[in-house]
């Protein structure tokens, strides 16, 4: 039986050297230069989820489609959705609206040649997701960004216009929908409680909890994880601040099997499907 109110699983296909935590010490024109890990980390995952018949949403990167087209026809033809996170993986307030539009213009572009469908869901690089955005997201056929959370105070994290306190699914726009990633809200604060460092530091019995609590009070669930996080064999960059390297490389050696138990603790559905079963709860 599917569990209900569902959940979702998100993955953001990047290599681990374009994480904003690490942009300190990597500059954009060295990408291309360095071991790129994404493909195998990311074949590794298909490979835990096709074991389980879970599929989820991958929030691709262009710069990755463009490089490994492979990679995003296996994701498609495993049944799981092709989103979009942008091209060059920039914070969105760094860049014009023209710039903007073109990134992910982009994006989309190779995305949907590649799988031969139209690509509907946006994440925005760190969650920078600003008003502005979203119209030019709404104009290139996007019915959808998940780049928000709800009442959670994070020095990157973007807030939007529409978006009400603590509601994880929002129409901001006529015929456009914020899936927010998910809070644990208890008394009057909010936690991020939809995967990052977050995930990899809380011992998992509580997350799993905190989950179930989540999808206990009535609201849908959203995890996000990247490909590099299940990867303690990357490359370790030094000269970062310790605050950053700390949040990219915290339980990176035990993060295969916690996101495992997550797989299996609870069942899986894609943002697409997340977004139907919203829609036709309040039809
Ligand atoms: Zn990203």
């Amino acid at each position: 039986m599917n569990q209900h109110p569902p959940a979702a699983m998100s993955i953001d296909v990047e290599d681990w050297f374009q994480v904003e935590n690490l942009k300190s010490v990597v500059d954009r024109s060295s990408w291309d230069e360095r071991e790129s890990r994404v493909e195998r980390n990311m074949n590794r995952m298909l490979d835990l989820m096709e074991e389980r018949s879970i599929t989820c949403t991958c929030f691709v990167l262009g710069w990755v489609a463009e490089r490994f087209p492979d990679l995003v026809r296996r994701i498609a033809s495993s049944g799981h959705e092709v989103a979009s996170h942008g091209t060059n993986h920039d914070l969105i307030y760094s860049l014009s609206p023209e710039e903007f539009r073109e990134d992910v213009k982009r994006s989309r572009d190779v995305l949907e040649d590649l799988v031969g469908q139209p690509v509907l869901g946006y994440r925005a690089p760190s969650f920078s997701i600003t008003d502005w955005a979203i119209d030019i997201l709404q104009e290139l056929g996007f019915t959808y960004d998940s780049s928000a959370f709800p009442t959670v105070a994070h020095d990157r994290y973007g807030t939007l216009e529409g978006m009400s306190s603590g509601v994880p699914v929002s129409e901001i726009r006529p015929g456009f929908h914020e899936i927010c990633v998910s809070c644990l809200h208890m008394g009057r604060r909010g936690f991020p409680w939809g995967g990052g460092g977050y995930f990899r530091m809380i011992p998992y019995g509580l997350f799993r909890s905190g989950v179930r609590r989540i999808l206990s009070r009535g609201n849908p669930y959203v995890f996000y994880i990247h490909p590099w996080e299940i990867d303690p064999g990357q490359p370790r960059l030094s000269g970062l601040r310790k605050s950053h390297a700390f949040r990219h490389t915290v339980n990176l050696g035990r993060c295969e099997r916690r996101w495992t138990s997550l797989l299996d603790d609870f069942t899986w559905t894609t943002m697409r499907s997340l977004l139907d079963d919203w829609l036709s709860s309040r039809a």
